[in-house]
């Protein structure tokens, strides 16, 4: 140490601290997810599954924007909803237009139905569409903000039959996907019953006013058919008491929701009448539904999808008077969510059948086009050219699940043969090059 540092120690310079210059992090948005791959098998199952039975019934695929005007879903919806009053994510964009991240499929895929003359086309038309929505909901378990729904519209046509087709063609898809479900099913009359219901139904609420939950004393002067759809624990004594739509619906409207049930009979469809399916939308009429697992608590808010009649909707978007309608709509995650729980099987379609190992330049130039000659025969194939060891590539072969591994080494080169490795055996068998497909197709396809 030198003199000077010895007589005053306080002179030594401080330790700089280094901080390493890295780029801000950035983390998921509240209330969204990735899909990361490991979960793609969920995914492509759920949809591949709902959309060939959607096809089976005759729906065809619609694409709609993800972003639509503002006052479309106002209107559509309705200003005194849960999702226009709290949930929509809008924004006015650079062009001062009021625009909104879809937070339903129904309004945009009728917006369509108008805008392109659908009602041209023989009737019903039936649609379905599959993709993001987008609500500012209170983030939890099975809600998300963004969301993806499978959905399905028959617009155009009022017979009943169109309703019990509706549930048919969701009890089906989670039949296949291997859930027991229960549909609750419901009438919400029309615009000749239901004020009279609502004019009751606000008496029977009225007295109880104190007692109810914040929300509902609000829904209680807004929108009274709402107090059937409260969650909140205070207010269920007073729903399971309240009179029932069932008991004041009008002549047509009773025999259509008796011609829904008589059919859903006919196909021995599962239900149950549940009085407090009313839906959270204001543009529902006549049959409203919703699916829950069997077996499942209905208080838990983990209905699987649901949906409804809807004949007013058309007009009121600006459509031809009297264009009745019916949709629904099933709920992606969650039917995923349930998958899993329940340890479900799902065909994995990202796992290649075939992993392509080589070893030595000349092998490995060979089993390019070897790969090329596999595709094209639809095996699902994977390499990885860019290793030399072949050990690492059978571990990665391991990995990724693969059922076979080919390896083509410098002996296999010389003798125009090549080794095809059962990876769950741990057997190997030597096969003639040129056979190699021909002996593939008898192990992988039977
Ligand atoms: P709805 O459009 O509200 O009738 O919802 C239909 C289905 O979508 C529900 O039964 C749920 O399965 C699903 N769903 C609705 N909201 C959410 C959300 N915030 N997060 C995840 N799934 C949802």
């Amino acid at each position: 140490m030198n003199d000077m540092l010895k007589k005053n120690p306080s002179k030594v310079a401080p330790l700089v601290e280094v901080k390493e210059k890295r780029a801000p992090s950035y983390q998921l948005v509240r209330g969204m997810k990735d899909v990361l791959p490991a979960d793609q098998k969920y995914w492509d199952f759920v949809i591949g599954k709902a959309e060939s039975i959607a096809r089976s019934y005759g729906f065809s695929k619609i694409e709609t924007p993800i972003l639509e005007e503002t006052g479309l879903f106002v209107r559509g919806i309705g200003k005194q909803t849960d999702i226009v009053e709290k949930e929509m994510f809008s924004f006015v964009d650079q062009g001062g237009e009021n625009l909104t991240l879809r937070p339903e499929f129904t309004a945009g895929v009728v917006r369509a139905y108008i805008e392109h003359g659908m009602l041209n086309q023989p009737q019903p038309v039936k649609m379905y569409s599959h993709g993001p929505l987008f609500r500012h909901e209170r983030p939890q378990a099975g809600r998300y903000r963004q969301l993806h729904q499978f959905n399905f519209e028959a617009i155009g046509d009022g017979h009943p039959v169109l309703d019990a087709e509706a549930i048919i063609v969701g009890n089906v898809i989670f039949k296949e996907l291997g859930l027991k479900v229960n549909v609750q099913i419901n009438s919400v009359g029309d615009q000749n019953c239901r004020p009279k219901y609502k004019e009751i139904l606000t008496n029977y609420y009225r007295s109880k006013k104190k007692n109810l939950c914040e929300d509902c004393q609000m829904r209680l002067a807004k929108n009274p058919l709402r107090l059937l759809d409260c969650k909140n624990p205070q207010c269920q004594p007073f729903k399971a008491e309240a009179p029932q739509f069932v008991d004041w619906l009008c002549d047509d409207c009773k025999n259509h929701f008796m011609r829904v049930l008589e059919y859903l009979d006919e196909a021995e469809v599962l239900y149950n009448l549940n009085p407090q399916i009313v839906r959270g939308l204001d543009y529902y009429t006549r049959t409203s539904f919703e699916f829950f697992l069997d077996g499942e608590d209905l208080a838990s808010q983990a209905a699987l999808g649901g949906g409804g009649r809807y004949d007013t909707l058309v007009e009121q978007l600006g459509g031809r008077a009297a264009t009745p309608a019916v949709g629904w709509a099933m709920g992606v995650e969650r039917v995923i969510n349930k998958l899993k729980e329940k340890n479900l099987e799902v065909p994995d379609l990202s796992k290649p059948e075939v992993f392509l190992a080589q070893l030595g330049d000349q092998a490995k130039r060979k089993s390019l086009s070897l790969f090329e000659t596999l595709r094209r025969e639809g095996f699902r194939v994977y390499q990885s050219f860019s290793k030399d060891n072949l050990k690492a590539q059978l571990e990665i072969a391991n990995k990724l699940g693969a059922k076979l591994a080919l390896v083509l080494g410098q002996k296999e080169m010389i003798d125009g043969t090549i080794l095809i490795r059962d990876m769950d055996a741990g057997v190997q068998e030597v096969v003639d090059f040129n056979k190699v497909v021909v002996e593939l197709k008898k192990r992988l396809r039977g």
